[in-house]
């Protein structure tokens, strides 16, 4: 018998972990669109995370060798630091993050984690230390717990209930009749954007990675829902490298440092106050924003009156 549950047992758990990863990539980059370009080197090696700082050194990459797409593009995030990216639509914000998790190779330059290319890292090392807050988290069709514990499968009890007490979401859950047995997903309870993303933050707190990359977090959301889950994202970031792809410029306002991509380069980079200073591209970026919020939405200072 322990022949055999073995083998099946690791099966599980190798397949469970692919399926993870492969989850978390897809809901966030809508993978099963993208060919898997990338293979491990020969001689990869896990990546090992010291303290989590993420290189992005002149940067190029075009998914066609003709079109351009990230232009030389550098960026530092230091170790426990946050970094924005923000701006327009089709400036290769999300392509920074395909190539973070080594979807593609860059075409010039190199991506390093504490030093370490990342072509010359197992991805499956690479993924197990990012984790990922998508816009809108997947849930299967099973338990409210099964889906917590997808983050890490080997959690126990008192640990799912403490990340989902940090993620806000345990009171809710307690709340259900079934409590953490509910069945949740296409087949079971519909959760809100907002309860959904709750689930998405306990998972990836369960998983504890020191790299995040959290994708217009709060995109899926009404402004009320969004502001509150704010804060939990906040300190789920406390002690992590985070990199945000946002649109919404009210959510990243306290970055420790805003990277404004435009076409594929780099034209500004700051804090929120330095930006708004130095009225460009991110003050105009604001003001247009903050002219099309919401009525309940309040008013964001204007460029140079901050
Ligand atoms: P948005 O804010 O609209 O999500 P973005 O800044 O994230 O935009 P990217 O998704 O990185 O932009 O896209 C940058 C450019 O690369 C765009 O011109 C886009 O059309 C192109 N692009 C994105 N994905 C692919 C792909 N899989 N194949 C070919 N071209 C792509």
């Amino acid at each position: 018998m322990i022949q055999i549950t073995m083998p099946l047992n690791f099966l599980g758990t190798v397949y469970r972990e692919i399926r993870q990863a492969m989850i978390d990539m897809s809901e966030m980059f809508d993978l099963l669109e993208q060919p898997a370009e990338v293979k491990d080197a020969p001689d990869a090696k896990p990546l090992a995370v010291t303290g989590g700082e993420v290189v992005l050194d002149d940067v190029r990459f075009g998914y066609d060798p003709e079109r351009p797409v990230l232009k030389g593009v550098s960026i530092r995030v230091g170790a426990g630091e946050t970094v924005a990216i923000v701006g327009p639509s089709g400036s290769g914000k999300s392509t920074i993050g395909r190539l973070l998790f080594r979807f593609y190779d860059v075409t010039g330059g190199a991506i390093r984690i504490d030093g370490q290319d990342l072509r010359a890292v197992t991805q499956e090392s690479l993924h197990a230390q990012i984790g990922v807050v998508p816009q809108d988290t997947v849930l299967f069709n099973d338990s409210i717990l099964y889906n917590i514990a997808y983050g890490r499968p080997d959690a126990t009890r008192d640990e799912i209930e403490a990340a989902a007490r940090a993620a806000k979401i345990h009171d809710f859950i307690r709340s259900l009749p079934e409590g953490y047995d509910t069945q949740v997903g296409e087949r079971g309870l519909k959760l809100s954007g907002g309860e959904k993303q709750r689930v998405g933050i306990a998972r990836t707190l369960l998983k504890n990675p020191p790299i995040l990359l959290l994708d217009e977090a709060t995109s899926a959301l009404d402004t009320e829902t969004e502001r509150d889950i704010q804060s939990e994202l906040k300190a789920m970031g406390e002690g992590r490298t985070v990199v945000t792809i946002a649109h919404r410029l009210s959510t990243i306002a306290d970055a420790d440092r805003i990277v404004v991509l435009v076409k594929g380069e780099i034209v500004e980079e700051g804090t929120h106050a330095e930006l708004l200073a130095a009225n460009g591209r991110y003050a105009s970026l604001w003001s247009r924003q903050a002219a099309e919020l919401p009525d309940d939405e309040p008013r964001l200072a204007h460029p140079g009156k901050d």
